[in-house]
């Protein structure tokens, strides 16, 4: 056991961070350093492309964690510093200055980046991504001058920049590739409650639609030209097609990678003492027939869960991560919010009326609960929750049914879930 090795983890955001803060509060007394690539002390993402645009969340508010965290919890943070290559046979990641750190335990915290863009006309001014700070920094700077924005991606990130440029009065484009918009997310009826959402408050969606090139007038960016021709005329892009993970370390080290990083519940890779959480793990689930075996889950949620079962697992008390995933997204007026994995479920049930916008959408496999989406039913998500930990059985009639009370579900493990 090399004791005096320290815990190495790159990545400085949540997964990072997350893990840091657990082992300390877990009890692990070796150094921890959090090697980062941006200059940023850890910030918080969602307010990027929601409070942030809109005017509502002021810098200050960013922060992960507050001033002394880091040095209270003996954190050292080493900012703007890269990792370049990972050597697990000898146990050590050498950075972008040349500096070899050796490891005790490693975590590969790297997150995901914007899915490259690179039709005709994507360098010009205007075109903007949005992953990290000083991106949404370029897009809040072009939203206050912007008149007319059109957003690539009918995703979660397109669809909150579009609701934000709305509520400033900015003329908005959506461009989906896909016939829905949040196709990877939401069953059709949930992506037409969407679109119909987005298109009362004014932003034109063009789903189905493939984009050729982007055009510009001296330099900045003037039109998007469609791929049956007809163009689009705006002064700011916005990008939200998709990320990819951050799984190079890992891969050019020669641990196993599918769709990330891939990890068993605990999050350990196929190197020894190599671990991984976040964005870029690929983590298997809890065996369920007929279910997928892992899943990469892109949500603070997921990335703080799998770096607590990281921490245990450090500490030798392991704790694999089980937690049902959760997520939100707020458009407009309206609160999403996400639990479970829909791609489980085998039924489809609503729960409420679509057109009050107060509603939710349940997913059985076998008349097990295993998902469901909440649109301003806060309370009903947070029970969604539990029900979903707790295994909850339901017929389609009973869900459907408004004056039925859920908690009344027969379940294998209630009260352990809600205690
Ligand atoms: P990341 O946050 O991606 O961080 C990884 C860090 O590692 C980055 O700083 C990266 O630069 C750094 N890094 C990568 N490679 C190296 C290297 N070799 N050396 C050093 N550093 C490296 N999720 C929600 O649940 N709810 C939301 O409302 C929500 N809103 C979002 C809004 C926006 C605009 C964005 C971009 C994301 C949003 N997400 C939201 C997703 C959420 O932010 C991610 O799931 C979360 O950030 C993942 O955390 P992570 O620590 O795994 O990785
Ligand atoms: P996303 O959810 O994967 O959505 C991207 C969408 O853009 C997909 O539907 C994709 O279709 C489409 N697309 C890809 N290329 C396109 C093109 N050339 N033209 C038109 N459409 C195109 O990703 P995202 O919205 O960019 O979000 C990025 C990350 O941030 C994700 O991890 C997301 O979870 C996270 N995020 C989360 C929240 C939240 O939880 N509230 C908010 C913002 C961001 P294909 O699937 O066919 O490629």
């Amino acid at each position: 056991m090399p004791a005096a090795h320290p815990l190495v983890i790159v990545g400085a955001s949540y997964a990072g961070v997350q893990l840091a803060a657990s082992a300390r509060e877990l009890g692990f007394e070796e150094r921890i350093l959090i090697v980062g690539d941006e200059v940023h002390a850890p910030y918080q993402r969602p307010p990027l492309s929601k409070g942030l645009l809109t005017g509502k969340t002021t810098l200050d508010q960013l922060p992960l964690r507050g001033p002394d965290f880091f040095e209270q919890n003996r954190i050292e943070l080493l900012l703007g510093r890269r990792a370049e290559a990972l050597d697990a046979g000898a146990r050590s990641v050498t950075l972008d200055d040349g500096a070899v750190l050796d490891y005790g335990w490693l975590a590969l915290a790297t997150g995901a980046r914007c899915r490259p863009f690179t039709l005709p006309g994507s360098n010009l001014d205007g075109v903007l991504d949005l992953r990290t700070l000083d991106d949404a920094l370029r897009v809040a700077q072009a939203a206050e001058r912007t008149q007319r924005a059109c957003v690539i991606g009918g995703g979660f990130i397109g669809l909150e920049v579009a609701s934000a440029l709305r509520a400033r009065g900015v003329a908005v484009t959506v461009i989906e590739a896909q016939p829905h918009l949040l196709a990877r997310a939401f069953p059709p009826a949930m992506s037409a409650f969407v679109e119909n959402v987005h298109r009362r408050r004014g932003v034109e969606l063009l789903t189905g639609r493939g984009v050729r090139a982007l055009h510009g007038d001296q330099g900045r960016v003037a039109a998007v030209e469609l791929d049956d021709g007809r163009r689009i005329d705006c002064d700011l892009v916005v990008l939200g097609i998709g990320v990819l993970p951050n799984a190079e370390l890992a891969q050019q080290a020669g641990l196993a990678v599918d769709n990330g990083i891939v990890v068993d519940m605990l999050g350990r890779t196929s190197a020894p003492r190599v671990l991984a959480a976040g964005d870029v793990a690929n983590m298997a689930l809890p065996p369920a027939p007929g279910a997928p075996a892992r899943v990469r889950l892109e949500s603070i949620q997921a990335a703080n869960d799998g770096a607590r079962a990281l921490a245990s697992l450090i500490v030798g008390h392991e704790r694999p991560c089980t937690a049902v995933p959760w997520f939100w997204s707020d458009q407009f007026d309206l609160k999403f919010q996400m639990t479970g994995l829909p791609a489980q479920g085998d039924e489809v049930v609503l729960r409420g009326d679509m057109a009050s916008d107060r509603f939710s959408v349940f997913y059985l496999r076998g008349g097990t609960l295993v998902a469901a989406h909440s649109v301003n039913r806060p309370a009903e998500h947070m029970l969604s929750r539990k029900l979903i930990g707790a295994r909850a059985r339901f017929t389609a009639g009973q869900l459907a049914d408004e004056s039925f009370d859920l908690k009344s579900a027969p379940t294998t493990a209630l009260e352990a879930a809600t205690s």
